[in-house]
């Protein structure tokens, strides 16, 4: 029986997009940048790329694609990187002017999140549900006047909370080795408190990484940046994909 190549949509508003396609393809999929709804429909599972969250974000509300992404995620696998992770935790922190690394802060900042929390049925399928809070504030925390932790809007399609930048500045960009594959992480968000539901493929440092519940995975690194195809994450990502698209048949 032949089976039909995946069809992998790489959200392509902002970020590093085309870097994605040689990893795509070495796994036997196919590889499409996506920005429209039209787009949107023909994919089988999501890449979110790493770049900014917060221009992504200004660009989903500009281009009104909020509601719609949101209904293509709930049915769909979806992949967040970097950025795109941070688009996908359930509690995204602004990180604060004052810590500029995590572990300093993240008590006060990231109380771990209570089971069940909001969580749908746990089955092991995508879930559904954004954060349209009028509280999660894209505000800079400076502007705020006070300690109370900014959070910034997500779909809250995994339960996690990132903290956005935890590891420092640009300059504290670093690499990592997962299983020996060398992974870079880019002004990363630090995951500071994962549901007992999530399962973490990956750690650094004693902190998650690489993290998957159901048909939704997110890396706070970039895997697409090694020249080496395809990454294990592609490797992995695609057979989430290949799996979905099999049960829907
Ligand atoms: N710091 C960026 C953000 O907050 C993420 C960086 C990246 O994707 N490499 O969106």
């Amino acid at each position: 029986m032949t089976q039909q190549k995946p069809i992998i949509g790489c959200l392509a508003l902002q970020g590093a997009v085309e870097l994605h396609r040689p990893h795509v393809e070495a796994c036997g999929a196919t590889f499409k940048a996506v920005k429209t709804p039209a787009q949107f429909e023909e994919v089988d599972g999501f890449i979110l790329p790493g770049g900014e969250s917060t221009t992504m974000l200004k660009l989903i509300e500009r281009f009104d694609l909020w509601d719609v992404l949101a209904k293509q995620f709930a049915k769909k696998p979806v992949w967040g990187i970097c950025a795109g992770s941070i688009l996908m935790a359930e509690t995204v922190l602004v990180s604060l002017p004052s810590s500029s690394r995590w572990r300093a802060s993240s008590e006060a900042l990231a109380p771990p999140l209570s089971r069940g929390q909001a969580l749908g049925s746990g089955k092991d399928e995508p879930q559904s549900g954004s954060h349209m809070d009028p509280r999660r504030l894209s505000v800079p925390s400076e502007r705020r006047g006070d300690d109370r932790p900014v959070l910034q809007k997500s779909f809250g399609l995994l339960p996690i909370t990132v903290q956005r930048n935890g590891y420092g500045r640009q300059i504290d960009s670093h690499h990592a080795l997962i299983d020996g594959y060398e992974v870079s992480l880019i002004r990363a968000p630090v995951i500071t408190a994962v549901d007992d539901s999530v399962e973490v493929l990956a750690r650094h440092e004693d902190t998650p990484i690489w993290v998957k519940r159901g048909a939704y995975m997110a890396s706070t690194f970039h895997p697409e940046l090694t020249q080496d195809f395809p990454s294990p994450m592609h490797k992995a990502f695609i057979e989430i994909v290949r799996s979905s698209v099999q049960s829907a048949s």
